[in-house]
């Protein structure tokens, strides 16, 4: 067994995984791929202290960076359950089992995405999702951010400050975001607000997007608006489908902490964005992994026979 096991390979378990073998404790990492999210990300220009690097490059700087360690790495492995106890097990797709006295969740979360032609192929050339990481990309340009939530909201007023100009467009007949952000929202010059509004599509030239199609569900009259870039903004999915029901989980399925990572079951930590923490960032993930870790050490010297 296992003093640390790890679950998730992205930032946040990374930074675990090396903060744990550095106490020379027997330290695992299993992960379903290895870099999580920073694997489908290109330029990253808010990693402090690396002015500009990319996804692949600082996937490839957490593996050699964790490899440099005595750790278990096991990639390719999916956990699907988790049962507490003194020692907690993780079940994995496989069918076989890893066991260990604590475990630190990292398995991330990922964007949910509108589901329309367009909004693949131009991933990265124009549809985004983290307006703190890629609306610097959109100096001056013309923007959509789809979602009227207070995501879709902060990202408007956000964007609004740096692009030419920002359209929000919303499903339903009204915003859902807190009033004073829909009223700062409303003050801003550069902003234009259309509700009822159904995205149907991402156009492009083949290398960049340059439009937006909707239908009007009052009129059911397909618009297009010609545009540079497309924020996504309409919900963050943590994966922890498969901790309902053992760890206690937020209203939005988010994992509960308390400021050192613990969580509800003993012995259980997590970090990054599978977690309540707030904002969903790179650098915020590996602090939340160092914190998890350190946790979980504190309490192997606290629980364990020595
Ligand atoms: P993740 O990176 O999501 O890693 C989760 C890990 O868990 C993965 O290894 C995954 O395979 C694994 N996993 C999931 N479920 C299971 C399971 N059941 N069993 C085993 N393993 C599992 N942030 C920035 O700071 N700057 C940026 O410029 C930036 N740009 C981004 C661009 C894009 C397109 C995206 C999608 C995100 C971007 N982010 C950026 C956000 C950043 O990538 C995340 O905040 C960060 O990766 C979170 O780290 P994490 O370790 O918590 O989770």
């Amino acid at each position: 067994a296992y003093d640390v096991l790890v679950v998730g390979g992205g930032p946040a378990g990374a930074a675990a995984a090396i903060y744990a073998a550095r106490k020379g404790i027997r330290t695992g990492l299993l992960a379903e791929r290895f870099g999580g999210q920073v694997m489908d990300t290109l330029a990253i220009e808010n990693f402090i202290s690396v002015k500009a690097t990319d996804g692949p490059k600082l996937a490839m700087g957490l593996e050699e960076h964790v490899k440099d360690y005595d750790v278990d790495v096991m990639n390719l492995q999916r956990a699907t359950q988790l049962i507490p106890g003194d020692l907690i097990e993780i079940k994995l797709e496989n069918g076989a089992s890893v066991k260990s006295k604590s475990v630190i969740l990292s398995t991330g979360a990922r964007w949910r995405e509108m589901n329309v032609p367009g909004e693949q192929e131009y991933r990265g050339k124009g549809v985004a999702y983290c307006p703190h990481c890629d609306g610097p990309l959109f100096k001056g340009k013309r923007v959509a951010v789809i979602g009227g939530g207070n995501s879709g909201v902060e990202a408007a007023i956000d964007l609004a400050g740096i692009v030419g100009h920002v359209t929000l467009l919303e499903f339903d007949g009204q915003l859902r975001a807190d009033a004073v952000l829909q009223k700062k929202l409303h003050s801003l010059p550069n902003v234009t607000v259309i509700v009822k509004a159904l995205s149907t599509e991402v156009t492009g030239n083949g290398e960049k997007v340059n439009g937006l199609i909707y239908k009007d569900r009052d009129t059911d009259e397909v618009k297009r608006i010609d545009l540079e870039g497309i924020f996504v903004q309409i919900g963050l999915l943590p994966n922890t489908d498969w901790l309902k029901g053992t760890v206690g989980l937020s209203n939005r399925g988010e994992i509960e902490i308390d400021a050192k990572g613990q969580t509800d079951v003993p012995g259980v930590f997590a970090a990054g964005d599978c977690t309540t923490v707030p904002y969903k960032q790179i650098i915020i993930a590996m602090g939340a992994g160092a914190t998890a870790s350190l946790a979980a050490f504190d309490h192997l010297i606290r629980t364990s026979a020595p």
